[in-house]
């Protein structure tokens, strides 16, 4: 849950995920519907599909309890060399380091290594590591080292003046430590992107994504990409036929939202139309479903947005009716 964000942010999440699965068992036996909905808002879906993937595993090869040696451990779905050496250094106590984003930074400032990506530069790193671990207390020194990474040798105005570090950090004697690490240059793609929202008899249309690939197993709203020199509409009209087999019409634009996912930035253009004859449903599932009901489904984060304007929108039409009546 906490890749690439903060604990404060996961906590709501992680509260409600331990009410929803309390316990292997609950989570092993749980509808992937129920999981994604659970983990709706997190990005990076395959974790919470493996998840549950691993639950079920532990409870079939493992009788149910969560493997204490290496190997057992990896060959789970999800579990890397991180999540391995995290689980085994603090709940079982075993001599493995932990090298997460904090750690990483703290032992490169330390080390005044300003690239990391290379390879020799990853031994580097792991080696510096293991320099400094301490055997005895594995989970606790990996905790530390996070929480100091997280607190104190801080991103960005890291807390050098307070640090007990500071006499060993090569960063700091040279005042390099907010040029290290230096950032990635991540170029990230832009996506204009075109939906549907197809109400009829007061439901709404919907299909499921393929199950694998980007935002896999989520549900949305009918639509796509506009390819370059396309209008919006052209692109919606052409979407639409491509996945439902037919046409629009009455198409009004409702709202354009923007949502930035870890790959990309999109921006969604959503049109309210009507179809020109029955939807075929191709390769993809099709629901019809109220409004109420679209809470219940889980949703890419950008057509999350587009189903709080329907339920605002839908409230304000009530509060207007029962003011005229
Ligand atoms: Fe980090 Fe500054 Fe301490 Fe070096 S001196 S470890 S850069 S907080």
């Amino acid at each position: 849950m906490l890749q690439q964000t903060t604990v404060q942010a996961v906590l709501p999440y992680y509260r409600r995920w331990l009410e929803l699965f309390p316990d292997l068992m609950t989570l092993a036996h749980s509808p992937l519907q129920k999981i994604l909905k659970a983990w709706q808002g997190l990005g990076y879906y395959q974790r919470a599909k493996n998840l549950h993937l691993a639950a079920k595993l532990i409870i079939e090869k493992f009788a149910g309890r969560i493997p204490d040696r290496y190997e057992d451990l990896s060959s789970l779905p999800g579990v890397g060399p991180y999540t391995a050496a995290a689980v085994l250094s603090i709940a079982y106590g075993q001599p493995y380091p932990v090298l997460d984003a904090n750690v990483r930074r703290v032992v490169m400032r330390l080390a005044g290594m300003k690239e990391e990506r290379s390879s020799k530069n990853h031994i580097i790193l792991s080696s510096r590591l293991k320099s400094i671990f301490q055997e005895k207390i594995p989970g606790i020194f990996n905790q530390a080292l996070m929480e100091f990474g997280a607190l104190v040798c801080k991103p960005k105005s890291p807390r050098c003046l307070l640090c007990p570090l500071a006499d060993f950090c090569l960063a700091f004697q040279r005042g390099e430590q907010e040029i290290i690490p230096q950032p990635k240059n991540q170029r990230c793609q832009r996506i204009e992107a075109v939906v549907a929202v197809v109400q009829e008899d007061g439901k709404y249309l919907i299909q499921k994504r393929p199950s694998s690939g980007l935002l896999a197993d989520l549900w949305e709203f009918p639509g796509g990409k506009k390819r370059p020199g396309e209008t919006l509409k052209e692109a919606l009209s052409r979407e639409i036929r491509e996945e439902l087999s037919t046409g629009i019409k009455g198409c009004r634009f409702l709202l354009r939202v923007q949502h930035a996912y870890t790959q990309f930035r999109v921006t969604l253009y959503a049109f309210e139309c009507r179809l020109e004859r029955k939807p075929k449903s191709g390769k993809r599932a099709l629901r019809w479903i109220t409004l109420p009901e679209l809470r219940q489904y889980p949703f890419p984060s950008g057509s999350a947005k587009i189903i709080k304007f329907l339920e605002e929108r839908g409230s304000a039409r009530s509060a207007r009716a029962s003011i005229e009546r």
